[in-house]
């Protein structure tokens, strides 16, 4: 089964809906006037109830099949937030929102979810109920969490859920997913350092916690070199140093911060619990002391191996075998739908962007030659999981 018929007949129409939302972006949970563009579509493809406020401004609408109410329920989730990027793309469709930008090509995420919606509340080829879930503040806010913490499990008894993104780099027209983690954890650091400050001429009466920092920072490389297992992927960057404010006072203080990006739980609990033994045993070997303020951010994004085999398999009816790539290296960016990974088993996919620019710049475009691919594979994916009635 290729492209879906009806699908490829609305391709236009969804394209608008994709240009239209990109036009607004709108940021994190304020994803107002977003979430009403979403909810009015939901109601007039005639889903059987559209939730919203779920998470502050999540919205869910559900798809009953021929059987009615009742039976089995499964997820589809998309994304809402854009980004405070400045468009520079120069498309008919670009922001008319000074710095603020769907850079992320969360627009065409939801496009798509849309797009298979109505096509799924018109066929109903399924039994059991299909729940589209769109949610706010991907980008950083955690919008995923916000939505289970209020009750999107316990008020919809959904079994499994799928998410897709699309990935720049991988051509219109293919998929790709894992077994395991694909996308990473994002911890979060933020390390003192407390010396002894004083007269830079006079270095011998301080504990000087610019060089102190800076032999941590130095040290912490050491740890994805040799602490991590070298088949594994772990990422520890020192983002951010500040110390001092003048040529000749060695200041008291030195901070600094930074990332911890694994793909395995041992990893993120290892490089955690080196950093904080580096940190600590170098500054008290050099008489000063640390602080550390850890930030446990997004977990791993870790694929059912059944569900990524059951979402491989949906992606090779669209666009075969050949266009699906069932191991496809992971990324060490971040990703919310891990959440809900963690409540209930499903896969995330990638959806080949074509040649465009790389995500969060701003000559990024979600490319509208996707949307019959992965439109048609959320309702492959619905009416395969819940079997056709
Ligand atoms: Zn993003
Ligand atoms: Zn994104």
């Amino acid at each position: 089964m290729p492209v879906n018929n009806h699908i490829a007949e609305c391709e236009a129409e969804i394209a608008g809906w994709r240009q239209d939302l990109h036009r607004r972006p709108e940021l994190l949970y304020d994803v107002v006037e977003t979430a009403r563009f979403v909810t009015d579509k939901l109601q007039e493809f005639g889903c059987d109830e559209v939730l919203t406020g779920i998470g502050r401004t999540g919205v869910v609408g559900l798809i009953h099949g021929r059987g009615g109410a009742g039976g089995r329920m499964i997820g589809l989730r998309a994304d809402m937030d854009a980004l405070p990027i400045h468009e520079e793309t120069g498309a008919e469709w670009a922001s008319q929102r000074p710095g603020l930008m769907h850079a992320c090509g969360h627009d065409g995420h939801m496009a798509m979810l849309l797009g298979a919606a109505r096509s799924l509340a018109e066929t109903r080829a399924f039994e059991g109920t299909v729940a589209v879930i769109f949610q706010p503040a991907e980008e950083g806010g955690a919008g995923g969490k916000a939505m289970i913490d209020d009750g999107l499990f316990e008020r919809l008894p959904i079994e499994k859920v799928y998410g897709m993104h699309n990935l720049p780099g991988m051509p219109v027209g293919r998929f790709g997913m894992r077994h395991g983690g694909i996308m990473a954890s994002t911890d979060e650091f933020k390390i003192t350092v407390r010396g002894q400050g004083g007269h830079a001429a006079l270095p011998n009466r301080t504990a000087d916690p610019i060089v102190i920092a800076s032999s941590i920072v130095l040290g912490l490389q050491s740890i994805v070199a040799r602490n991590a297992d070298p088949l594994k992927s772990l990422v520890v960057s020192v983002t951010e140093f500040n110390a001092g404010f003048a040529h000749n006072i060695i200041p008291d203080t030195a901070v600094f911060s930074g990332t911890v990006r694994a793909l395995d739980a041992g990893h993120r609990d290892l490089a955690e619990r080196r950093i904080r033994e580096m940190a600590a045993g170098i500054a008290s070997a050099y008489g000063a002391s640390v602080e550390i303020d850890w930030d446990r951010n997004y977990p791993i994004t870790v694929n059912d191996p059944d569900e990524s085999d059951f979402c491989s398999q949906v992606a090779a009816e669209i666009v075969g075998a050949d266009n699906v790539d069932p191991s496809a290296p992971p990324l060490m960016a971040g990703e919310d739908f891990s959440y809900m990974l963690e409540a209930r088993p499903g896969a995330y996919v990638f959806i080949g962007n074509g040649d465009s620019s790389g995500l969060h710049t701003p000559t990024y475009d979600f490319a509208d030659s996707a949307i019959a691919f992965g439109a048609s594979y959320w309702v492959r994916l619905a009416e395969r999981a819940l079997g056709r009635a």
